[in-house]
């Protein structure tokens, strides 16, 4: 295919040769040619601006000032180190300074003649200078040529030691459009680019490495980011229709005995009208007839759990068995203990499965799995094991879903010969973006309402010097009968040295909050569960005050009476985390508190997060920040999504509206023609099996 020639190794193209390339490769990822096209610039010069010196200022990057060199200085004894030079306008005059190439740049440059200088100028004192300028002689005061935006790609020191800055790599790839440019194919329908008013992709990426106009600019990179995203969410939403066509889903008819004897008897208040709602499109999917796939998102307390275990009892009902899975075993014994109490009254028989369950126990459980006579099983990552197997599993429930991957998540669909009807869960929100992205291929619901009488959770931002003030607090609150949450961090590359802060922080609040009149339990990682348990529980049972803990507590649990969450080196944890912590308290009646404990030096990130915290209890607008500080790379379960993030110049955080666009026509193209065999679609099958090269799992839908 003539395409083939933008798959040429770097190597090839003139100037570069192996030494380069093994560099491109190294440090910018370049393998071929099509990879130096999709290297995009990450900002533009914008050359057809010229200052006048005294508009000179720190705010601006790059300044191109038109002047005249009225003198020259050798700087330097017996060797010139230096060279400087005046150039003047009629504002004022700025110096330009050189260490290097000296001897060509006296050659070049003459006083009295004037010169197009471009470069950064930076401050000296009280005076500017440009180091290093690129010139351009020029005999009068116009005549200024040359496109206006000049691309300025990423680079590394190695690339600039070996003359691969910026400006070169600009040439290599002006190069690779001369050569091989005529061979961009385009990847996106006629239809769709005429809905979408996208230029063809040649342009685009002729346009985005180099602009003939703003204009043009920012329709080349609406263009990519479109193709960017159409790809992904058209991956998602064929894989979507996939497991629709083949997964046939278990009907629940009957809203029978269990389901409406708990709603009348025991639910212990009024769902809210939002839980009421999902429920509704929890029930729907088990009467369509595919298997459910769905995300259930809400804010930390929205009162998911009691959602996930009345969809459970529908399950139940309709002679299934149901599961639900936690990422820790804290949390696994906390909806044991829950759902326990909820259901103790319907004759359910449940069991508790985790790492740490006996071998003995285990025997009993498989064997009730099997013959049915289990019909809840609640656990951890110990549910997946192959030994696991269930006479008729029809509802699989994920708790915290981002702490598992898409591995896992696969797993539990192989527990039924038909796969079970699926519901994830998220600990907070995750933006509305990212969810489409990450979870492009489920439907969504949404609480987004908190179960009401809740006081919003008073959060406040204090330095170490105040540890002394807030520990008198502590104790005022333990008076009022308060039990206090003290969290450290737990960062697995300083493991030691954080165990060591827990354990010092431990042993210095046992001095301050010393027996018999206080109590303090502690819980990390490295304890044995049963110990891990036996100190929850006591805390939970309000026989201690205190618990200092790693972030082994951070999801889930679930302790009314808590309502003092101190977290110390606050500065340390994502917002995520600091926001699901903060979710342990303001569970009660009681007024709560979240005491932010930082260093007095912050980084500008770790100074947002902290103010975040402090300006809203809201974990959607929290997460969307989260976004904005993080990218989506590192965003929980990115990495393990399994979606490639394909995303160069896509911004998750801000390009929602391009999102929802390329979405939309995914799914229009999807629902009208699924194989894409239609009209100009065959373009796009092209370019997405090149993209996934997935023709193995393109599995047909007719
Ligand atoms: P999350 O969504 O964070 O998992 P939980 O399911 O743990 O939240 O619920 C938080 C708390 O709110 C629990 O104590 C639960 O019993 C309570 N709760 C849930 N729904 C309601 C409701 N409709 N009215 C009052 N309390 C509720
Ligand atoms: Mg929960």
């Amino acid at each position: 295919m003539s395409d083939d020639v933008l798959k040429t190794p770097i190597e090839y193209l003139k100037g570069v040769g192996p030494r380069r390339a093994e560099l491109l490769q190294k440090e910018l990822g370049v393998f071929k040619y099509e990879d130096l096209l999709s290297n995009y610039p990450f900002r533009y010069i914008d050359r057809s601006k010229i200052y006048s010196i005294s508009e000179v200022n720190d705010s601006i990057q790059h300044v191109q000032i038109l002047g005249r060199i009225t003198k020259i200085n050798r700087v330097g004894s017996k060797k010139i180190i230096r060279v400087t030079a005046t150039l003047q306008d009629k504002s004022g005059s700025i110096e330009l300074v050189w260490f290097k190439g000296l001897k060509w740049i006296l050659d070049v440059l003459k006083e009295g003649h004037v010169y197009l200088v471009f470069g950064k100028a930076s401050r000296f004192q009280s005076n500017y200078n440009i180091v290093h300028p690129e010139l351009e002689e020029k005999t009068e005061y116009k005549n200024l040529s040359g496109p206006p935006l000049h691309p300025v790609y990423s680079s590394t020191d190695k690339l600039n030691n070996h003359g691969l800055g910026s400006r070169a790599v600009s040439k290599l790839v002006w190069k690779i459009l001369e050569v091989a440019g005529q061979f961009i194919t385009e990847s996106i329908s006629e239809k769709v680019r005429s809905e979408f008013n996208l230029l063809s992709k040649r342009e685009a990426i002729q346009q985005i490495h180099f602009p003939d106009s703003s204009d043009k600019l920012s329709k080349a990179i609406f263009r990519i980011k479109f193709e960017e995203l159409f790809f992904i969410q058209l991956k998602l939403l064929r894989q979507k229709l996939i497991n629709n066509y083949k997964f046939k889903g278990f009907i629940f008819k009957n809203i029978g005995p269990l389901f409406n004897e708990f709603y009348e008897k025991t639910l212990p208040f009024e769902l809210t009208n939002a839980q009421k709602r999902v429920l509704k499109e929890i029930r729907k999917d088990f009467n369509s007839g595919s298997q459910m796939n769905r995300l259930l998102q809400g804010d930390v307390g929205s009162g998911k759990t009691i959602v996930a275990a009345m969809a459970a009892l529908i399950a139940i009902d309709n002679g299934y068995q149901a599961c639900v899975m936690a990422p820790t075993e804290i949390l696994a014994f906390q909806h044991m203990n829950n759902i326990n109490s909820l259901l103790s009254d319907l004759g359910i028989k449940t069991h508790l499965l985790t790492g740490s369950t006996k071998q003995a126990e285990r025997t009993v459980i498989h064997a009730d799995l099997e013959s049915g006579d289990c019909h809840l099983i609640i656990g951890t990552h110990a549910l997946l094991e192959d030994k696991v197997k269930f006479k008729n599993l029809g509802l699989a429930i994920v708790d915290e879903q981002h702490r598992f991957g898409v591995a896992q998540r696969a797993k539990l669909w192989k527990k039924n010969k038909n796969a079970p009807h699926i519901l994830v869960m998220t600990a907070t929100p995750i933006p509305r973006t990212l969810a489409m992205t990450l979870y492009g291929e489920l439907d969504v619901s949404v609480i987004d309402e908190l179960p009401p009488g809740r006081k919003a959770i008073k959060t406040i931002h204090k330095t170490d010097s105040s540890r002394l003030r807030v520990f008198g607090f502590i104790e005022e609150e333990i008076k009022k009968g308060r039990q206090i949450y003290i969290v450290y961090p737990l960062i697995e590359e300083s493991e030691t040295l954080d165990y060591k802060d827990l354990m010092d922080g431990y042993n210095s609040i046992v001095r301050r909050f010393p027996r018999p009149e206080y109590h303090v339990s502690i819980v990390h990682g490295k304890m044995k569960p049963a110990d891990k348990e036996f100190e929850m529980n006591r805390f939970k049972k309000g026989e201690t005050q205190i618990l200092v803990a790693t972030t082994v507590i951070e999801v889930g649990v679930d302790i009314p009476n808590a309502s003092v969450m101190i977290i110390e080196s606050a500065e340390r944890f994502g917002l995520s985390q600091l926001h699901q912590l903060r979710g342990r308290v303001g569970r009660g009646a009681e007024q709560s508190y979240c005491i932010l404990l930082s260093g007095y030096k912050l980084s500008e990130d770790g100074k947002t997060r902290l103010d975040t915290m402090v300006k809203t209890n809201d974990g959607f607008e929290i997460s969307e920040v989260d976004l904005r500080l993080r990218g989506p790379g590192d965003f929980h379960g990115t990495q393990q999504s399994g979606i490639p993030m394909e995303l160069k110049l896509t911004n998750l955080s801000k390009d929602g509206q391009i999102l929802s666009a390329a979405r939309r026509s995914a799914q229009d193209i999807l629902t009208s023609d699924p194989n894409l065999e239609k009209d100009d679609h065959p373009i796009i099958a092209r370019a997405f099996h090149k993209l996934y090269s997935a023709k193995s799992n393109w599995s047909r839908i007719s």
